[in-house]
């Protein structure tokens, strides 16, 4: 299967060319000859299987193509996602991939002024890539038009639930023409998703790249039974010892974050926090800098960090586990994307086993246990600390990356896809 035999146009061919793309993923293959079609799709895909190439190519091919149902400048195309980053990164594909068609684009999010924003939808737009909550900010000051949409992609809708924009999201659907073609991504199924595509979907292609609630199979998985206070110790070991050039760490709380963040510097770490109590110019730059080598630990909370695209991120540790199983999926998903390998490390307290057991049934796989090692550190802070209870006998952690999937036994540089 090649791009080429896809019916995509050649500008667009040759975007995906300059991306460096050789191959459609799954997601991809299945969805654009469907989305192309003008056909409905309801896609049960996570992030790092190329579902946004898979929704925005065949999206802009359909708007090249349809150019004379233009309404002046009013946007034909609305993508619908949860998070600004998301909405950044979003854009930022549209941009990529359209780069050698004339359709604009727009992403509108919260958190930052909305002048720039209503200044750039009076010069006209092809595409609104929003947040819910600021997109009906601009509805209700009449900046917004979206009486001419033809196409609406629901990005993360799972998320986007979670988030608690389902009635936003109704009132956004209410505001759209009757004959639109409709795209919903998520990465899981509750009965709530159900429910909204019944509602939204006009006779579905449904697409499953990968088992329900499972992990992309390429992240190797392991966790450390440790108590709460000896969790920073072993973090800043692991990224120490095995030398890791980029982590991606969850924590529950926004006070939480911060602190593992100060506590990491402290043990020598670069590192930045990004989650919903910074301002968007913070959020953002520690992002950059984060993609861009130049801090080590990004400290995230679950809703800031979804949908992250940090290419081949190498690791992502869970510092406390989240309470909803499916997260665990999410967040695992940030690591092993389209096709690199990736490993996710666990740090799990005793009042967490709870946790981790509800979340290997939803696997419905065991996850590796890890003795933690000897810790001998400059830091009097990060002294030893020991396994509890011991599970196996101990290994140095670096090797935690050899185990269950291929390729994984490098050394601790970024992979290359
Ligand atoms: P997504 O699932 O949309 O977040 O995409 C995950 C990552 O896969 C992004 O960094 C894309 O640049 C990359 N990607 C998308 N399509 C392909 C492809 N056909 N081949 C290789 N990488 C891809």
């Amino acid at each position: 299967m090649s791009f080429e035999s896809l019916g995509l146009l050649p500008e667009l061919l040759r975007a995906v060319q300059e991306s460096g793309y050789e191959t459609p993923t799954p997601v991809q293959a299945q969805a654009i000859p469907e989305i192309l079609a003008g056909r409905d799709i309801l896609a049960g895909a996570q992030t790092g299987t190329g579902k946004t190439a898979g929704f925005t190519l065949p999206l802009l091919h359909r708007l090249q193509a349809n150019a004379s149902s233009m309404q002046g400048r009013a946007p034909r195309a609305l993508i619908l996602v949860p998070t600004r980053e998301l909405a950044v990164q979003v854009g930022e594909s549209v941009r990529t991939y359209g780069k050698y068609l004339r359709l604009f684009s727009q992403a509108i999010f919260g958190g930052v002024s909305i002048n720039p924003q209503i200044d750039a939808l009076r010069r006209g737009t092809d595409i609104l890539i929003a947040t819910p909550g600021r997109l009906l900010d601009h509805v209700q000051q009449r900046t917004a038009d979206l009486r001419h949409i033809e196409i609406l992609v629901l990005d993360e809708a799972d998320r986007m639930l979670d988030m608690g924009f389902i009635n936003d999201i109704r009132r956004i659907i209410k505001l759209l023409p009757a004959k639109r073609q409709n795209l919903m991504f998520s990465a899981t199924y509750s009965e709530d998703i159900r429910g909204l595509a019944e509602r939204l979907l006009t006779n579905p292609v449904s697409i499953e790249v990968a088992r329900r609630n499972a992990p992309v199979d390429a992240v190797a998985q392991s966790a450390y039974f440790i108590a709460k206070e000896q969790k920073r110790a072993l973090l800043s070991h692991l990224i120490r010892s095995g030398e890791w050039p980029q982590v991606l760490i969850f924590n529950r709380t926004k006070h939480g974050a911060n602190r593992l963040q100060k506590q990491l510097e402290e043990d020598g770490i670069t590192a930045g926090a990004i989650h919903g109590n910074k301002s968007q110019a913070a959020r953002t730059k520690a992002l950059t800098d984060f993609k861009e080598g130049r801090i080590v630990a990004l400290v995230a909370t679950e809703v800031a960090a979804r949908g992250l695209d940090i290419d081949q991120l190498p690791y992502v540790v869970n510092y406390e586990l989240p309470n909803v199983p499916e997260d665990y999926v999410h967040r695992i998903g940030r690591t092993g994307r389209a096709g690199a390998t990736g490993i996710a490390v666990s740090l799990v307290s005793p009042d967490e086993s709870g946790l981790l057991r509800d979340i290997e049934r939803v696997l419905r796989r065991a996850i590796e246990r890890v003795t933690v090692p000897a810790i001998s550190t400059p830091s009097p802070s990060a002294r030893i600390v020991r396994a509890s209870p011991p599970v196996q006998q101990q290994r140095p952690a670096q090797n935690a990356r050899r185990w269950g999937s291929p390729g994984a036994g490098q050394s601790g540089q970024r992979r290359r896809a």
